[in-house]
């Protein structure tokens, strides 16, 4: 399908009143009571089709198209959420461009998000209107083996499945435009002023948490900041090396500086980013098109053997590999945090690992969404962790292509897109 097709120029051209009415009937009408000590919050479209704005992928590496769409109402276990703020992410681009991931489109693209819970779907009962939330990619039934230990987050029912564009539910899509399914992306598709969500993919969070700065703890900081603080572990004092400075890299980063590590090593391949990452705390920089040798024999160099962790944010399988060479034997750690494409192998000589090198992979820094977010936010507001350093850009809605611009001109670390403007 062309963006240019006759029926979607209709579409564009019919949507500023329709637009414009559509938006005041949905503006979420809440009257909040307070009876025996609790609020109890009401809105007008509960139960009802909301029509609203939401940016439309319909063709892989095609500016999104601000839509009007209709988002059914919740079912068993499922919330519909106005989203407030919406990052972009990498991996939102990685997805959008399909070069090496499967197709899925039409689509609502978004994971990195905040936003108000406006009604909730049967059998739904720690999260009611009004309450605030953050849309996590990968879920927490808290009744599986994996949300059952206490060494996982890979939830057996809700784990991030990027292929899937529909609810679990019923196998359908809650969006729609003239009764034609738009797919979901990761369980969340924030790009939409209104999304369905499981219940399960969302972290309930303190209220009075600035949801155009904590949004972006909804995937790329907590990813960073937990791969290093809860997976690579760096003992004080220790010499760590992130390769990857955007906004997942530097999370990882940061976490390396609350850790204690001595010497953090930053490895990117656009000098751009070296600048920026001093903020973070990154003491020395490599950039592997300076040198004739591979990274990981620089670093090696630099590091009298091997640094203690590595942790990787970039997607590349090449510094994927690098990362885990240049770790140190006998006690090195590398954990992989970059999403790679669908055909790459990772090769390595198997002598890494009997030289007691460990390579570990991470999604969404180990953190359990529902139960390990909300403490993450509370970091914030005791203010041990800084955000508002990451949020290079923001835009409304309608100008949503410029973060896709800006993070692939490498200018982003994070876009923040309010959908309220
Ligand atoms: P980003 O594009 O802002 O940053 C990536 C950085 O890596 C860029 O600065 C780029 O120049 C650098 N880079 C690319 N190839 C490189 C190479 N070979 N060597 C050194 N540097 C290289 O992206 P981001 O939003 O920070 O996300 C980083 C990665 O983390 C992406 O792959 C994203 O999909 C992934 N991610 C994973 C999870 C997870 O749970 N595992 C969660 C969020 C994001
Ligand atoms: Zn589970």
């Amino acid at each position: 399908m062309s963006l240019s097709s006759p029926r979607r120029a209709t579409n564009t051209a019919t949507h500023h009143p329709l637009l414009l009415t559509s938006r005041r009937r949905n503006h979420l009408f809440i009257a909040q009571e307070r009876s025996q000590g609790v609020w109890t919050t009401m809105s007008s479209t509960v139960g009802k089709v909301i029509r609203c704005k939401a940016a439309v992928a319909w063709e892989a590496g095609k500016p999104l198209v601000i839509e009007e769409v209709e988002v059914a109402p919740p079912q068993a276990m499922e919330v519909r959420v106005k989203i407030a703020v919406t990052a972009l992410c990498h991996t939102d681009v990685y997805f959008w461009e399909a070069k090496g991931q499967t197709p899925v489109f039409p689509r609502i693209f978004g994971h990195e998000a905040a936003g108000i819970v406006e009604s909730v779907g049967e059998g739904v009962t720690e999260l009611k209107p009004g309450d605030h939330v953050l849309p996590v990619f990968t879920g927490e039934c808290k009744e599986c083996r994996h949300c059952k230990s206490e060494e996982s987050n890979m939830c057996d029912l809700l784990r991030i499945n990027t292929d899937r564009g529909v609810m679990l539910n019923d196998g359908k899509s809650r969006f729609s435009i003239n009764g034609k399914p738009i797919y979901h992306f990761v369980g969340t598709s924030t790009f939409s002023e209104y999304s369905v969500i499981h219940v399960g993919c969302l972290a309930k969070i303190n209220p009075a948490a600035p949801m155009d700065k904590v949004c972006i703890l909804s995937c790329g900081v907590s990813t960073g900041l937990g791969a290093t603080l809860n997976v690579a572990k760096p003992p004080k004092g220790s010499t760590v090396a992130i390769f990857g400075l955007g906004a997942v890299g530097l999370s990882a980063a940061e976490g390396a500086r609350i850790a204690g590590a001595s010497r953090i090593i930053g490895v990117d391949l656009n000098p751009k980013r070296f600048d920026e990452a001093k903020k973070f705390g990154v003491t020395e920089f490599v950039n592997p098109k300076d040198h004739h040798k591979p990274v990981q024999e620089v670093l090696a160099e630099m590091t009298d053997g091997g640094v203690d962790r590595s942790i990787e944010c970039t997607g590349s399988v090449n510094a994927m590999i690098s990362a885990f060479e240049c770790v140190h034997d006998g006690w090195g750690v590398a954990v992989l945090v970059g999403v790679p494409n669908k055909d790459d192998a990772f090769k390595t000589h198997p002598m890494n690992f009997l030289n007691e090198k460990t390579l570990k992979g991470t999604f969404f820094g180990n953190y359990k969404p529902r139960t390990d977010l909300p403490n993450v936010v509370e970091m914030y507001m005791r203010k041990e962790l800084e955000l508002e350093k990451f949020i290079t850009h923001e835009v409304c809605l309608s100008e949503i292509n410029k973060a896709f611009d800006y993070m692939l001109k490498g200018e982003s670390l994070r876009c923040i897109i309010r959908m309220d403007r």
